[in-house]
């Protein structure tokens, strides 16, 4: 009787440790869930006074301003720049909160090769614009189990990046394909590169590795931490390798049936 005393004792602890955890995630959960709405409301709400002071900016950049001084152009056109620079993070920032409100039931099936297809087209004229090369090789359908818009995304970002950072007259690969029960994706450029040891920063928030600080090629530093963040939210993984000089290659491998992988540990 004194065992099953002692037992029932520990079984009684061993319960209220584990209701308390349960308390604590749920907490925890609704905490979270507030701070994306407060991001996503603040995003919001700072988008329509930036719209209204870009469009009194182009009014006046258009209009005939007669004899200035070119202090007055200089600080006209850094005032371009710097709402164009809080226009790319308010879309970032509500991308994130977006993606982090998101769950499965969003979920279909999407067919990779056509969206990288999309992707293509819709960065083609920014990529001839920069003399940039793009060369898509997909195989038939790669399909996954995810957020279109969400993968579409990843691909967007991707591309963007290395049509961003590659240099006229180069080429850009973009390709689909299957290895076993994963898709497969790779974006290679033969533009800038990045260092090993910015290699290891690259997926931070905010991060911007030296070649884009060296060469004044504007982001926010948020792309990437937002790509790795939608990868690893449909339990896939994204993986770089890269040379200065030479070019980049970022490949992303993701489960084709979402299901059977497992959950992601970041
Ligand atoms: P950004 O808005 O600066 O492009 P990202 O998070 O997308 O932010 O990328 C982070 C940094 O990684 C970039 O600033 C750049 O230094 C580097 N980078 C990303 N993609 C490439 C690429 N294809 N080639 C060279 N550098 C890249």
């Amino acid at each position: 009787l004194h065992r099953i005393g002692q037992v029932l004792g520990q079984a009684i602890v061993h319960a209220r440790v584990f209701r308390r955890e349960q308390q604590l995630v749920a907490e925890l959960q609704e905490l979270d869930a507030r701070k994306q709405n407060f991001v996503s409301m603040v995003s919001h709400e700072l988008r329509t006074p930036l719209a209204a002071i870009v469009g009194h900016l182009e009014l006046v950049q258009g209009g005939d301003l007669g004899e200035v001084a070119p202090t007055f152009e200089r600080s006209l056109s850094a005032m371009s720049r710097n709402s164009a620079r809080l226009g790319r993070l308010i879309e970032d920032l509500l991308v994130i909160s977006r993606v982090e409100g998101s769950d499965e039931s969003s979920h279909r099936l999407v067919d990779l090769c056509e969206l990288a297809g999309d992707v293509c087209q819709m960065h083609e004229n920014r990529a001839a614009s920069g003399e940039v090369a793009i060369r898509l090789h997909t195989a038939g359908r790669v399909e996954v189990t995810g957020n279109d818009q969400e993968l579409e995304r990843v691909i967007s970002n991707l591309l963007g990046n290395a049509i961003k950072f590659s240099p006229p007259g180069s080429r850009i690969d973009v390709q689909v394909g299957q290895v076993g029960d994963d898709a497969v994706l790779c974006v290679r450029d033969q533009g800038l590169g990045i260092s090993e040891a910015d290699q290891r920063q690259l997926f931070d928030r905010f991060f911007r590795a030296s070649n884009a600080l060296a060469s004044g090629i504007p982001g926010t530093g948020l792309g990437l931490a937002i790509t790795k963040q939608i990868v690893t939210k449909h339990r896939g993984t994204i993986a770089v390798s890269s040379e200065v000089g030479r070019g980049s290659t970022f490949t992303v491998t993701l489960p084709r049936d979402f299901r059977h992988a497992r959950p992601p540990t970041d």
